[in-house]
């Protein structure tokens, strides 16, 4: 198909997104630096991508006349949010291109619906069982023990997850959660984190970004490296290949993220084993703003407007650091950062959202490092999170 046959949505139009948190925030940047106006639709008036877009709906996801104004000034709307409720991007299909559907988010929303969306794609999960009754409970493999619980729908960020040794342990974390519905993982000994972005067209065609080793704390993500080290070329296409498969067997239309546990095998054999996944640009691909010549912001504003999507191309070796409320505090009192000191080490790219209040465990922002070899850039993360520190 070429270029002139497709329906883009040229700059100059509006876009809107649904959700003004950070990830809105860099799609806003990303979609103004192409000449786009941009809309947002977030209750909170305050919102990091709130403050920086031309308009800014300020009502809840399913506030049906909130809904209105925001197709009535953005000809394509996408989210940056998986929790926005289906439906309201489903409503808003009705009148404008949405993308990814609600039908793509929904799966995503739902530990249980993503695991059996990711095995029905050929890839593998992590063992795993649904808990949702008594009985489900009382049927439970001692095979999945040692593992994690995990609400099935809204966690993020390690919340909504309890560690688990016994039945006994089982019984009680799920009763501590309400006795939602769940699903149980058996903890696997992680060699090591890795994630995937691909953006997809309307018109089936993909790209990626390369593969992403991530380090997460407390269930948070702290620092992504790219090139991720010493991947076997081999199994880096493979996650490749599995990302590609989940997004095309859902017909995904815009950024996805796929994260990936590396686990080895008594013989030493590694292989991969998908997570979870995001049905938008993903904390682990931050860096693409400054060590790509294409960000996931800039796929996730050409998917939407059905512009070509472009393989994106590393320019530099990378780490990103991410900025936790936590760096605010010292001994009980707050303070700054020290930006000027960080803001001197070479290819450093500090990124701060806006957010007023610094609370622990919330992300603040994030710092990129880029450089001419990855030994040097990672030293200079090292001094950068020893300055912050
Ligand atoms: P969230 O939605 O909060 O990101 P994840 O399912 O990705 O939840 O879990 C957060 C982190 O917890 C993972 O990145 C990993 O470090 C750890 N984790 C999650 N599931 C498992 C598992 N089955 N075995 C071992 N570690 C896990
Ligand atoms: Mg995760």
């Amino acid at each position: 198909m070429s270029t002139r046959d497709r329906q883009a949505l040229l700059p100059g139009a509006t876009l809107g997104v649904m959700g003004g948190g950070q990830l809105g925030r860099m799609f806003v940047h990303a979609a103004q630096a192409l000449g786009y106006s941009t809309a947002v639709l977030d209750a909170d008036p305050h919102s990091p991508a709130g403050l920086v877009s031309h308009h800014h709906v300020q009502k809840a996801y399913l506030d049906a006349e909130g809904l209105q104004q925001l197709a009535a000034v953005a000809q394509a709307i996408t989210t940056e949010f998986e929790n926005v409720p289906a439906e309201a991007l489903r409503t808003l299909a009705q009148s404008r291109p949405v993308a990814p559907s609600g039908d793509a988010v929904a799966i995503c929303q739902d530990r249980a619906a993503e695991k059996a969306h990711i095995t029905a794609s050929g890839v593998p999960c992590a063992p795993f069982a649904l808990i949702d009754s008594e009985a489900s409970l009382a049927r439970v493999s001692d095979t999945l023990l040692p593992g994690i619980l995990k609400t099935a729908r809204m966690g993020y960020d390690g919340k909504g997850q309890v560690r688990i040794q016994s039945r006994a342990e089982l019984a009680e974390a799920w009763a501590g959660l309400g006795r939602v519905p769940c699903v149980l993982e058996q903890r696997l000994a992680l060699h090591r984190e890795l994630s995937v972005i691909v953006a997809r067209g309307v018109d089936g065609q993909w790209v990626h970004f390369p593969v992403q080793q991530n380090l997460h704390r407390e269930g948070i993500l702290a620092v992504t490296e790219v090139p991720a080290p010493d991947v076997d070329p081999a199994l880096a296409a493979q996650a490749v290949a599995h990302a590609g498969a989940i997004a095309q067997s859902m017909h995904y239309v815009g950024v996805l993220c796929v994260e990936f546990f590396v686990v080895k095998a008594a013989d030493g054999r590694l292989s991969l084993v998908a997570n979870e996944m995001a049905p938008r640009p993903h904390n682990s691909g931050h860096y693409t703003i400054d060590a790509c010549d294409v960000s996931q912001f800039e796929l996730q504003v050409r998917a939407m407007a059905q512009l070509p999507l472009v393989a994106p191309r590393l320019h530099s070796p990378t780490v990103m650091l991410n900025l936790l409320g936590d760096l605010w505090w010292r001994d009980g009192v707050e303070r700054t950062p020290a930006w000027d000191a960080v803001l001197a080490l070479p290819g450093a790219h500090l990124h701060l959202y806006g957010k007023t209040s610094a609370r622990p465990g919330r992300k603040m922002g994030h710092l990129t490092l880029t450089g001419a070899d990855a030994a040097s850039v990672r030293a200079v993360a090292l001094q950068a999170a020893s300055l912050l520190g």
